[in-house]
């Protein structure tokens, strides 16, 4: 199993449920916004932790969804794109006022908006300790913003991907329909593939494994925990490589 360490570099994915009460389900609720804004100067205040964030959309609009039917599937996940890139403006709003310097960078220019993406302004961003939030996925259609976390935080040289969630990990099965389900503290990839449990799309997932590059499944609300995260303490499942020699979980 991959021994826990403290993360220098990160990446953070936030689907757009993150923006967005439970409750209420879909858009974005200002209270919630502003807490993880709080959760992530924490860190960069008392960690200095080098930090990226890719934004989901799906609490507005994604190209698979049933809003979406009939239409073309490509415009339909550019409204997607355009989905996260609200988010992104609503963190990056939340992030300086919690006095974190913030770059958003898009995948598709809007420049009157945002920073076009360019990898090696985003790393010197990184670099000065701001954090870059990457909107607008991929820039591509079809993708999705799971797989664009594997790839910038690939990009950017992140030591793991920190995946915030409404649950506290990976269970076998779903913990809000089975209440005996139970959480891996570990897995590996090839089983998380195996067994289908929702991690992130099989893409992601695959670009994690072929790269070695460790996912980090966390309860994105509960005070402090991106902090125990980055710090290698044992929050959430990590999903990692296997160890040589075996398939196991
Ligand atoms: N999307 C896309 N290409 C990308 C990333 C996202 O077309 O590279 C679109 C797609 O329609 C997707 C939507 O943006 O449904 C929102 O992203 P996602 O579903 O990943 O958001 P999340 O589930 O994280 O909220």
């Amino acid at each position: 199993m991959t021994k826990r360490t403290p993360y220098r570099r990160v990446l953070l994915k936030l689907s757009g449920e993150a923006f967005s009460d439970p409750a209420v389900q879909g858009g974005i609720d200002p209270t919630i916004v502003r807490r993880v804004a709080e959760e992530v100067a924490e860190l960069k205040e008392s960690d200095g932790t080098e930090l990226g964030i890719v934004v989901g959309g799906g609490n507005i609009f994604r190209g698979n969804s049933p809003a979406a039917a009939g239409m073309d599937r490509s415009s339909a996940d550019q409204m997607g794109m355009l989905a996260t890139t609200i988010n992104a403006l609503a963190l990056q709003d939340a992030l300086e006022k919690a006095g974190v310097q913030t770059r958003v960078q898009t995948a598709i220019s809007m420049q009157q908006f945002a920073e076009p993406y360019i990898r090696r302004r985003a790393m010197r961003h990184l670099e000065k300790g701001r954090v870059v939030v990457f909107a607008a996925g991929l820039g591509a259609p079809y993708f999705t913003t799971d797989t664009t976390a594997a790839q910038r935080a690939l990009e950017i040289g992140a030591e793991a991907i920190l995946k915030g969630t409404q649950v506290d990990g990976v269970y076998d099965r779903d913990p809000n329909q089975h209440s005996d389900a139970v959480r891996f503290e570990h897995i590996d990839f090839l089983a998380v593939l195996n067994k289908g449990l929702k991690v992130m799309d099989a893409t992601a997932i695959s670009l994690c494994m072929d790269h070695g590059l460790p996912i980090i499944v966390f309860e994105l609300l509960r005070a402090g925990n991106i902090r125990r995260v980055v710090r290698g303490e044992d929050v959430g499942t990590i999903v990692h490589a296997a160890p040589t020699g075996s398939g196991a979980a």
